[in-house]
């Protein structure tokens, strides 16, 4: 029972969150995740096409950066080769396995052992 001057409502009322200010606090978290995730990752209508926001053009630098690490790894390997060839495999550059495919994608690169050439076969990427 309860003692006077006591609303047992009240009481439950201050225990926590109801169902009904939970489901507000959900509804604004994805309103604001919906209205932050084109501008930090980017957006794209169709699965072909690339995403343009701030992480994808830096994923995209990060590209740039691996393919220069390799060509120079594959040039000093190649000069340092009795024969003057290129590595036959990437593997041999002993870089690290992040290093060998494209941080947007995560495509391995495609590298000819016969000319040295390292790309990039994430659409968008054939030119770095
Ligand atoms: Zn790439």
């Amino acid at each position: 029972m309860a003692s006077p001057g006591q609303n047992p409502g009240r009481a439950r009322r201050a225990a926590g969150l109801n169902m009904i200010e939970l489901l507000v606090v959900l509804v604004i978290v994805v309103a604001v995740a919906a209205y932050l995730w084109p501008r930090y990752v980017g957006s794209r209508s169709k699965p072909s096409e690339r995403y343009t926001g701030p992480i994808s053009q830096a994923r995209d630098v990060v590209c740039q950066g691996n393919l220069n690490q390799l060509r120079a790894g594959i040039q000093a390997a190649t000069t340092s080769d009795p024969d003057g060839k290129p590595p036959s495999d990437l593997s041999e550059l002993a870089m690290p396995a992040d290093m060998l495919k494209c941080p947007t994608g995560g495509e391995a690169y495609r590298y000819d052992s016969a000319s040295g050439r390292v790309q990039c076969p994430h659409p968008g990427h054939e030119g770095y």
